[in-house]
């Protein structure tokens, strides 16, 4: 006679198939904001459990994730650490025996890559994202907090208009930024997860474009206290509106003739259309915001002077002195700084570089800015030069991309070396070291020269695009 077995499931099976039942459950529903560090680890630790210990890739493998993972959550792990958590966890999905293991293993490579930036911010500054005060990790990406949940929500309902006096709670260059912000909400936004981040840049220029005339919100009443402020760039405006809407009475001194600072004078109006500057600050200066031009600090009057005036000052003079190469010929005319390059495209004084060769020293969204600026003057071949490789470029992709659309050739990992002056003392050449990728330091590969890698690229002019300086001296 045949055994009969009925397997009937024991208590403590019972209660772990709800425990999974619940935990399924907080899966689906896990918040936004939430660190995916922490739970990448805990989604490890299920996987671990669940090995059966056959292979040694899962069994061994997983523990040393969950080590590493929990060494970075603690505060105590570092940019090797980083590394190391990347390469065990490859080596699992190369080769654990079944899903547990592989799948666990290309998991936390999904999570490294999907959620770099948390896991950064955890290694160099020992902070989660994830758990700062705004638990909306687009809105905590972004520098000025805007309440983006909110005004996607209104421009969903049609409400264009509120969905800009949202923004302008937080930002009042909401055009403005729409068309040039570099939009750190969307690499933080948990859709990336899915498929791709939401277009909270465009959907913000969309409400722009697609709204009236917006009254500036009602000032509170009078406090009679004066502000002085120094400097009429995004920095100085964006304190003179709110200050203003607080009740103080404003004033801006502008070294220049016209309001913008960096926004008109360093940014081409390919990119930032000046019918959009234009209204973001009319609508500031529309609070009753009073304004000096042509005057600057040193020259017209001095910090004494303004402290004696007013109840407080602002300085908020940005950054607008170029950093210099610090290679020999830098002095040679023909070598200029990017920042005066577009100042005078800003002023509708643009230089002619037609026919000319140009090379670009930078990789940041500046010099991106100041080669498809010589395209639009009329250069001749635009080279952009720059000391590593693409990948490690500060600029925005896109920004990258439409350089080379519009036919300048990028040569990367190759640093200036020295300028080559011609007979009559002018540029005939730049001539570039070639470089290789060295150790990681501040997350990216320090570059260092490469052996016999020096070589001449002729050229006509060299624009520097290495970063800014704040002028201090005249304080
Ligand atoms: S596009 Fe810029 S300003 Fe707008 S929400 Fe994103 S980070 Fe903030
Ligand atoms: S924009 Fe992205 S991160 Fe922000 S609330 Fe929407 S889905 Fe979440």
């Amino acid at each position: 006679m045949a055994n009969i077995r009925l397997d009937t499931p024991e208590k403590s099976a019972k209660v772990l198939a709800d425990l999974l039942a619940t935990m399924e459950g907080r899966l689906e529903a896990n918040p936004r904001g939430t660190c995916p560090v922490d739970t990448t680890l805990s989604l490890v630790k299920m996987c671990h459990a669940q090995s059966c210990g056959k292979c040694i890739p899962c069994r061994v493998g997983l523990g040393t994730v969950e080590d590493l993972l929990e060494k970075i959550l603690d505060g105590d792990g570092t940019e090797q650490d980083l590394e190391l958590l990347g390469r065990t966890a490859e080596t699992i999905y190369l080769t654990a025996d079944c899903a547990i293991g592989y799948g666990a293993g290309r998991m936390v490579l999904d999570s490294l890559e999907g959620f770099r930036q948390d896991y950064e911010e955890h290694v160099q500054h020992r902070t989660c994202l994830g758990r700062q005060d705004q638990p909306v990790p687009c809105r905590v990406a972004c520098p000025a907090h805007v309440d983006i949940p909110g005004y996607i929500s209104l421009i969903a309902d049609g409400r264009y208009e509120d969905a800009v006096q949202l923004v302008r709670k937080d930002n009042p260059f909401p055009a403005s930024c729409g068309f040039v912000c570099e939009h750190p909400c969307e690499a933080n936004c948990r859709r990336n997860m899915v498929d791709d981040a939401i277009n909270i840049c465009g959907l913000k220029r969309f409400a722009c474009e697609n709204s009236g005339d917006i009254p500036a919100p009602e000032r509170l009443p009078e406090t009679g206290k004066r502000i002085a402020i120094v400097g009429g760039g995004p920095g100085g405006l964006t304190a003179a509106y709110y200050l203003q809407l607080m009740g103080h009475q404003v004033t801006i001194m502008e070294r220049l003739d016209k309001l913008g600072g960096m926004l008109r004078y360093g940014i081409p109006a390919y990119r930032l259309p000046r019918k959009y500057l234009d209204e973001d600050i009319n609508h500031i200066l529309s609070t009753g915001v009073k304004t000096l031009f042509d005057v600057s600090v040193g020259k017209d009057f001095t910090l004494e002077d303004l402290r004696k005036k007013y109840d407080a000052v602002y300085l908020s003079f940005g950054a607008h002195t170029s950093k210099h190469l610090r290679i020999r010929g830098e002095e040679t005319q023909g070598v200029i700084p990017a920042i005066s390059m577009l100042r005078d495209v800003g002023y509708d004084n643009p230089p002619d570089f037609t026919g000319r060769t140009v090379v670009i020293v930078g990789g940041g969204n500046v010099a991106m800015d100041a080669c498809r600026t010589s395209v639009r003057l009329g250069a001749k071949k635009v080279y952009i030069a720059y000391r590593r490789s693409r990948a490690d470029m500060p600029a925005l992709d896109e920004e990258i991309d439409g350089a080379i659309a519009e036919g300048c050739e990028l040569l990367e990992l190759c640093a200036p070396d020295h300028v080559v002056t011609g007979p009559d003392g002018t540029v005939k050449a730049l001539a570039l070291r070639r470089q290789i990728p060295g150790e990681i330091s501040g997350g990216r590969p320090k570059p260092y020269d490469a052996p016999d890698g020096l070589f001449e690229l002729p050229c006509d002019l060299i624009v520097s695009a290495i970063g800014q300086d704040i002028e201090w001296q005249r304080f």
